[in-house]
């Protein structure tokens, strides 16, 4: 598997050049509150850490290569115990680190595209020869979710909400309230560097525009907007980000069916979104790739069947498939289950609204 952002798009589309060394790590902690810290590092994803009595909380795992950094770095806090992780997608940045957090007996959460997702062994042709390779067993999340998620975790609520076909088709967008404003975007939002839509795992541009619209209505003013990789932002910034997809989106419509990209044409299309998009090159990969996908027929690349691990994982009746009603975007958040997380595990309470 290789990088969902721009160091990963720069080595598949300048595969005959020579390739730029990955930037160097450069883990970076902010506190964003009693219980909150971010950890960030361009090219590594965005980790959000949650102290609570019950032990430690992550949104994204990180990458194989960086995960043992992020652990050092989670010594410092309060809780080091990793006792729960969300996976925002299945690119390997932000779930590979699972396999160090499983065997020391956290509950792994994704959304269930990412079981197909992560187990299939492709190799997009058209795309550079993208090979994706499956995801170590022990790397697997151990829990499902269907549409959405409400954990109680101390004082705080952690909301996590399924926004389909977005940058991929199993994203989870996080949102925490309580003692802390925040809302974890994944990749649906990236920032100084560009947006990135994995046509081949079922991402579209209209489902990411969907999902940041999901995000707007689900923040507040004073939320504080974690993109999946790039500097943190807020509502306005989202809204700055929505306008740009949906402007992007209808100047591609605009093109003549048939015509092919060139720079003239990227560039025509980014007008006037070069610095929020991270420069001129930058915006002409954004521009790539939107056009690529909504001017051909792509489909989810022909799938092998899941691992044998995670097909008998399920079998085995180990896995929770959490439910919940999907709803329009811009509808009232879902009716979702409600599990409070405590020391001695997870305990279902009665869902309701909030
Ligand atoms: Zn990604």
């Amino acid at each position: 598997m290789r990088w969902c952002s721009s160091s990963r798009w720069r080595r598949r589309y300048n595969a005959t050049s020579q390739a730029p060394s990955p930037p160097p790590l450069t883990l970076r902690t902010d506190r964003l509150g009693e219980r909150a810290w971010l950890y960030s590092g361009f090219a590594n994803g965005n980790v959000l850490a949650l102290v609570a009595d019950s032990g430690l909380l992550l949104v994204d795992a990180q990458s194989s290569k960086r995960v043992a950094s992020l652990d050092s770095a989670l010594q410092r806090l309060p809780r080091s115990d990793v006792r729960t992780v969300i996976n925002s997608h299945y690119h390997p940045d932000h779930i590979e680190g699972n396999a160090l957090w499983r065997p020391r007996g956290a509950r792994i959460v994704a959304h269930e595209a990412v079981r197909l997702e992560a187990s299939t062994d492709t190799i997009i042709a058209e795309y550079g020869n993208w090979h994706r390779t499956p995801l170590p067993d022990a790397a697997m999340p151990t829990e499902w979710i269907r549409d959405s998620l409400r954990l109680l975790l101390g004082p705080d609520t952690v909301r996590v909400l399924h926004v389909p076909s977005a940058h991929t088709n199993g994203d989870l967008i996080v949102r925490v309230t309580g003692s802390v404003d925040l809302l974890h975007m994944g990749d649906v939002l990236e920032r100084a560097a560009p947006p990135f839509i994995d046509w081949w795992a079922g991402g579209t541009l209209d489902g990411m525009i969907q999902a940041v619209e999901r995000g707007i209505a689900w923040s507040t003013d004073r939320t504080v907007v974690i993109p999946g990789h790039g500097p943190m932002t807020d509502r306005a910034g989202l809204a700055r980000y929505r306008d740009m997809l949906v402007t992007v989106r209808a100047r591609i419509l605009e093109r003549p069916a048939g015509a092919s990209m060139d720079t003239t044409m990227a560039d025509a299309i980014t007008a006037g979104y070069a610095d929020q998009l991270g420069g001129v090159r930058s915006a002409r990969r954004f521009a790539s790739i939107a056009h690529y996908g909504m001017s051909r027929d792509v489909r989810p690349s022909p799938s092998r069947p899941p691992s044998a691990s995670a097909t008998k994982t399920l079998a085995g009746g180990t896995i929770v498939i959490f439910g919940g009603q999907r709803q329009e975007p811009g509808a009232r958040p879902p009716l979702d289950e409600l599990w409070e997380l405590s020391a001695s595990g997870w305990r279902q309470r009665s869902s309701g609204t909030r």
